[in-house]
């Protein structure tokens, strides 16, 4: 178990930033999210857009915005851990009215800390599962994904892709030189993706590397322990046919779940965590909410709103940790920490 000045679930823009502001302070984070790569939001939904409302900042699409936000944060110490859910949280000792808390991730990472920064966002990502199959998670890890976690899973595999956007097309042209076969299977023959991607994808087809199976959707997976192949319903005709395989990747898109945040006894407002805007605090001792999970009168959705408020958190984390103490106050220009770490004589 590692000990940590402050865990952040949830490494969107707020997350990202209270790395920044935690660091100034000389404190220590682990980024925790459920995705497979920080930038929440605007890595996730939008990457493209531009973004005209960050100050200082006329214009940046958001993923250049979340790639400046990284390049922050490079001089502080933090850990970031992807593809992995906060599932448990729970107060482990209360030494001088102080909660210590554990915190336990999906991948039974487990971290001590004395400060929560829920930084959720709208709530986890979670991959949509493939409609009308019971239990496919049965097979997570012998043969059913959600996300591409490493290429090598599909070396020399028999590999079937489900979905018509972008990240079906984008893996069909990645892994068409790494799977054994390759097919690619969407109730209509046509695409939501990028057009250029659609036309490199039909190009696989015709030169016999990809095998495009429309207008089909799924209708039942094959396999004891592990996925030996699936059958297939013709969404015109009802006809099922069966295919051999043993990959799945169902990349239906993602939904948002507040998921075990719900089962944290932490006041709600609707989907949103009520917080006391002195110190972005939730009703539980040591568990702040900032960014778009939380709620307040006046809340608005808005990256810079995070910031602001992650800002004022980190400074009572910085309390908490060092009781009685001043929070040392100062402008980055004089933070020595951040000088030294940029290599910068003030
Ligand atoms: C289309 C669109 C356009 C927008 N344009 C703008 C704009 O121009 N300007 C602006 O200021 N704002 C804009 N916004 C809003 C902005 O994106 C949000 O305010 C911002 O992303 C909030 O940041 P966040 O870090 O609080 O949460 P998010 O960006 O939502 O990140 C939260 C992260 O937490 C993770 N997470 C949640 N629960 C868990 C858990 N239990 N375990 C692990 N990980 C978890 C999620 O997977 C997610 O990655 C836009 C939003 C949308 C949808």
């Amino acid at each position: 178990m590692k000990e940590v000045d402050i865990v952040v679930i949830g490494a969107g823009p707020v997350g990202l930033f209270t790395v920044f502001e935690a660091g100034l302070l000389g404190l220590d984070c682990v980024l925790i999210d459920n995705l497979d790569k920080p930038g929440g939001q605007c890595a996730e939904l939008y990457p493209e857009k531009p973004i005209y409302d960050i100050p200082g900042v006329p214009f940046q699409t958001a993923q250049e915005h979340v790639d400046a936000l990284i390049e922050q944060i490079k001089p502080f110490d933090y850990d970031l851990l992807l593809n992995q859910r906060v599932n448990e949280i729970k107060i482990v000792n209360s030494d001088n009215d102080i909660n210590t808390w554990q915190v336990t991730t999906s991948e039974n990472n487990i971290f001590k800390t004395k400060n929560i920064f829920i930084a959720a966002g709208a709530g986890s990502f979670e991959a949509r599962r493939p409609p009308n199959i019971e239990d496919p998670d049965q097979f997570l890890g012998s043969g059913v994904s959600y996300a591409v976690r490493s290429k090598d899973l599909y070396k020399g595999k028999d590999l079937i892709i489900f979905g018509g956007g972008d990240s079906a097309l984008d893996w069909c042209v990645e892994l068409s030189d790494i799977a054994k076969s390759i097919s690619l299977v969407h109730r209509r023959d046509e695409f939501r993706g990028a057009p250029h991607t659609e036309k490199l994808m039909r190009e696989l087809v015709t030169i016999g590397k990809l095998q495009l199976l429309t207008p089909y959707v799924i209708n039942s997976i094959l396999g004891k322990d592990t996925v030996t192949g699936v059958t297939l319903k013709n969404f015109d005709s009802n006809e099922v046919k069966e295919f051999k395989a043993n990959e799945l990747l169902f990349l239906f898109g993602l939904n948002k779940k507040l998921g075990p945040i719900l089962d944290w006894n932490i006041d709600l407002n609707g989907k949103k965590i009520d917080v006391d805007t002195s110190t972005y605090s939730t009703n539980l001792d040591g568990v702040f909410a900032v960014g778009d999970i939380n709620h307040y009168e006046g809340k608005l959705d808005l990256i810079l709103c995070g910031f602001h408020e992650t800002t004022i958190a980190v400074q009572e984390a910085y309390r908490r940790i060092n009781p009685g103490q001043r929070v040392p106050f100062g402008y980055t220009t004089s933070n020595a920490k951040l000088q030294a770490k940029l290599g910068v004589n003030s």
